[in-house]
């Protein structure tokens, strides 16, 4: 049987590895709205962006044209600490599903962050040290990101100040220490050390913290410290540059096999994991050389593509940041209680936001009950203890391969497992304990939110 040719896992030499970043923008024929101003609603321009961010990180950001980026060797250097990420063939799963399907996951869980996040991490630490600068801040919510990017500032020496939403910060003791063990500095958020921390502070005295209310914060020491840019985990065109490694190593590893797939999912927070894995099967897709259904995976508690608007919005609640245009449910909207902490992002990319509005990709929300049921039907077979973000792509990639059980079609399916979920075990023990919610907000509260949208467009 030919299929037997194909391996648990599909890995790629050293020698095989991307050297190049596949820029997505480049054959996009609707290029994602730019930045704008939020003072003069102009787009930002380099030298307003350099205030706050890296040069070189600017330029990717604005770049629309340039089809690939050499990978500095540095980063490279690095990237094979971890990479290649493997290329997994599902087997186990499709035997318990009795499917027809062939399954396959890209995991990004194989390093000490636990998710894709260090891809885009090192690269930005990278071109920070290279502007000689003396070091970056940023925020974190769940602590993924935190994490990641300490790792890439402690391995370069750069100084790293992390802004961790406070509640976090309380619950997740564990994660905070692994961001010092790499030398960040963390701080709670809001902190007294911010002009904006201490307003929301006597505003909100005892609130526990948003990422909004971080990203501001940390927006804020960047702009004011000399020899500081702030950095970004998700969202940014860049962060998507980035993580198109997933994506150009996925086909790599596929194409050795002649495997093509038909359907590729990924969970989508700010959309930087989908946005890389699906990268250059997309690129093929707008160059209509092939065909493929893309599926983005969202929490129906943070529901942005599949009830949000497509409008210019602010990326933080203080209002600072620059205005992205993106499917958005409003910079004020309070996700409920949900454990996939990275999937919380009231907005989404703008590279994706207008591939979704083009009707290049599909998107579908799914209930947090749900999500871990998949999450340890996952477990129990393929090992792996995924993250909950990574469980709303394993979901979907089951739900696929269950129709196809029905129909008898034998579709190749690709899915993104984002992460590993060792310091999300609260999370898992609520849902063992049956106390788990799975509150979807009403249209009433997604219009409230909604309503507070600035009038750009
Ligand atoms: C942050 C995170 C996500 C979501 O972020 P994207 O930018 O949408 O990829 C998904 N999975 C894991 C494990 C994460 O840490």
């Amino acid at each position: 049987m030919a299929e037997n040719k194909i391996p648990y896992k599909i890995y790629l030499t050293e020698d095989e590895m991307p050297r190049q970043w596949y820029n997505l923008r480049a054959d996009m024929s609707n290029k994602p709205a730019p930045l704008l101003n939020p003072g003069t609603l102009q787009p930002m321009t380099a030298a307003e962006l350099e205030t706050v961010f890296c040069a070189e990180l600017v330029q990717q950001e604005l770049d629309n044209d340039t089809p690939y980026f050499d990978i500095p060797q540095e980063i490279r250097d690095f990237y094979k600490m971890y990479r290649p990420a493997p290329l997994v063939r599902a087997y186990c799963l499709e035997e318990k599903l009795q499917t027809p399907a062939k399954i396959y996951y890209k995991f990004e869980g194989n390093n000490t962050s636990g998710s894709h996040k260090l891809n885009s991490a090192i690269a930005q630490a990278y071109y920070a040290k290279a502007q000689g600068l003396k070091g970056v801040t940023t925020e974190t919510g769940a602590g993924q990101w935190g994490t990641a990017l300490s790792m890439a500032c402690g391995y370069l020496g750069l100084d790293c100040q992390v802004f961790m939403v406070k509640c976090s910060y309380e619950q997740k003791p564990f994660r905070r220490e692994v961001m010092r063990v790499y030398g960040a500095s963390v701080t709670p958020s809001p902190s007294e050390i911010t002009q904006v921390g201490r307003k929301i502070l006597a505003e909100f005295p005892g609130t526990t913290g948003s990422l909004g209310c971080a990203i501001s914060e940390a927006v804020e020491v960047a702009v004011n410290t000399p020899g500081y840019r702030y950095v970004l985990g998700s969202v940014l065109n860049q962060v998507l540059l980035h993580q198109s490694i997933i994506g150009l190593e996925a086909k790599l590893a596929l194409d050795k096999y002649g495997v093509k797939p038909d359907i590729i999912i990924g969970c989508a927070g700010g959309g930087s994991n989908l946005g890389g894995l699906i990268a250059p099967f997309m690129g093929e897709k707008l160059r209509g050389e092939a065909d493929y259904r893309f599926i983005a995976v969202e929490p129906a508690s943070c529901p942005t593509l599949t009830r949000g608007e497509y409008r210019y919005d602010f990326c933080d609640t203080g209002m600072v940041c620059p205005l992205a245009k993106m499917y958005t449910l409003g910079s004020c909207f309070m996700p409920s209680a949900d454990h996939a902490g990275g999937l919380r992002f009231h907005g989404m990319s703008s590279i994706l936001s207008q591939l979704y509005a083009d009707g290049y990709m599909e998107a579908q929300s799914v209930r947090q009950t749900e999500v871990f049921q998949a999450a340890e039907e996952f477990a129990r077979v393929e090992g792996i203890l995924p993250a909950p973000e990574s469980s709303h792509a394993i979901l979907v990639a089951i739900n696929e391969a269950k129709k196809c059980q029905e129909t008898g079609e034998e579709k190749n399916i690709l899915f993104g497992l984002t992460g590993t979920g060792y310091f999300d075990l609260v999370a898992y023990e609520k849902f063992h304990n049956g106390e788990m919610s799975n509150y979807i907000p009403s249209d009433a509260e997604i219009a409230a939110a909604l309503a507070s949208l600035p009038k750009v467009d």
